[in-house]
């Protein structure tokens, strides 16, 4: 459905933005508006642990399994360590999936791989370190995507961050997680869906539409380099929220070549370090949505990264709705965001 060109400077009460890949609406309540600065995270006292407590600080200490991956300093100390979760929310037990039903529901069992990516630094957090230790941490992603979409039963891999307690991180330590997983989430089907009736109508990817038109309009687009562009996206679903999108079509991550990995890094970095700065180090999940690796074709997709600040608590209607009211807009949010360096 088209929009018509109203925008901000209009004297709406909300707008309801519609996002272009899922269909999904969001709500931005221009009435209750904010001041970018009145997202701040108040001031706590420090839950980090000290680092002799810390697991992944002395993975080898403290019982960890044994790295699937490991990089090392020019002065011969590790920098960044790949092993499988102790706590594994899917682990490889035989070569087949078992299935079952019981009377109208089916269930299956959870085969599949769950790692944890360690960088070395327990303090820093991906916004405060080098490009070329977060450009080593996209490296690791690859490196482990690529082994582990050759595992039977593997259709998926998701890599995800959690940052701080109110993102679900149990471990202060920055650290990344991935998951090989057997089926495809309904999240990720969604976009495939989306991203495939919008080529169908528009006969060009939706996300490259987005890509070109942000880039032309320049007023959502938070950083950019050879090969990204940061953005807060139009129908953002929460304030502050941040899209890495690469500028070429391109359906695989894995297919990055080292140039893109370097670009990739510096992206993640000047995000992060953005919303750490403009936020005081809020809480943050962020999740890479590539395509399966089921062997089939997904050439209308696009991959990104989601950055999702957790800048406020879903109450009743985001639940009942999966509709978040945001009260920034995500121009002003980009504003602001442009100028945190
Ligand atoms: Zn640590
Ligand atoms: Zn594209």
């Amino acid at each position: 459905m088209p929009l018509s060109s109203q925008n901000q400077d209009s004297p709406m009460i909300s707008e309801l933005r519609q996002d272009i890949v899922t269909g999904d609406w969001v709500v931005i309540a221009k009435a209750r508006a904010q001041k970018p600065e009145s997202f701040k995270k108040e001031e706590e006292a420090s839950s980090k642990f000290s680092t002799s407590e810390c697991v992944f600080c002395h993975p080898e200490e403290t019982g960890q399994k044994k790295d699937t991956l490991i990089y090392y300093r020019d002065d011969g100390e590790w920098s960044l360590r790949v092993f499988p979760n102790k706590f594994p929310a899917f682990e490889r037990q035989s070569n087949t999936v078992r299935h079952w039903t019981e009377g109208p529901y089916f269930g299956m069992e959870g085969v599949g791989y769950h790692e944890v990516i360690v960088t070395r630094s327990h303090q820093r957090t991906y916004g405060e370190m080098t490009v070329e230790e977060v450009a080593e941490l996209v490296d690791a992603f690859r490196t482990r995507y690529l082994d582990l979409m050759k595992r039977k039963s593997v259709k998926y891999i998701m890599i995800i961050h959690n940052h701080g307690k109110n993102a679900g991180a149990s471990q202060p330590h920055p650290h990344c997680q991935l998951f090989a997983i057997p089926v495809i989430s309904p999240g990720i089907e969604l976009e495939l869906k989306g991203t495939e009736n919008y080529y169908k109508s528009n006969k060009e990817c939706a996300f490259c539409t987005m890509v070109n038109w942000e880039l032309k309009e320049k007023k959502r687009v938070v950083f950019e380099n050879d090969s990204f562009i940061v953005i807060t996206p139009f129908a953002s679903r929460s304030a502050f929220e941040l899209w890495i999108i690469p500028k070429k079509h391109s359906p695989y991550f894995e297919r990055i070549t080292q140039r893109e990995e370097w670009d990739f890094g510096e992206a993640i970095q000047k995000a992060m370090k953005k919303l750490f700065l403009g936020l005081n180090d809020p809480a943050i999940n962020f999740y890479l949505h590539t395509s399966p690796c089921d062997g089939r074709d997904y050439d209308h997709y696009h991959w990104h990264l989601e950055i999702l600040p957790r800048t406020s608590i879903w109450a009743g209607f985001e639940m009942a709705t999966g509709v978040e009211v945001s009260t920034i807009l995500p121009e002003e949010a980009a504003r602001f965001l442009k100028k945190q360096n």
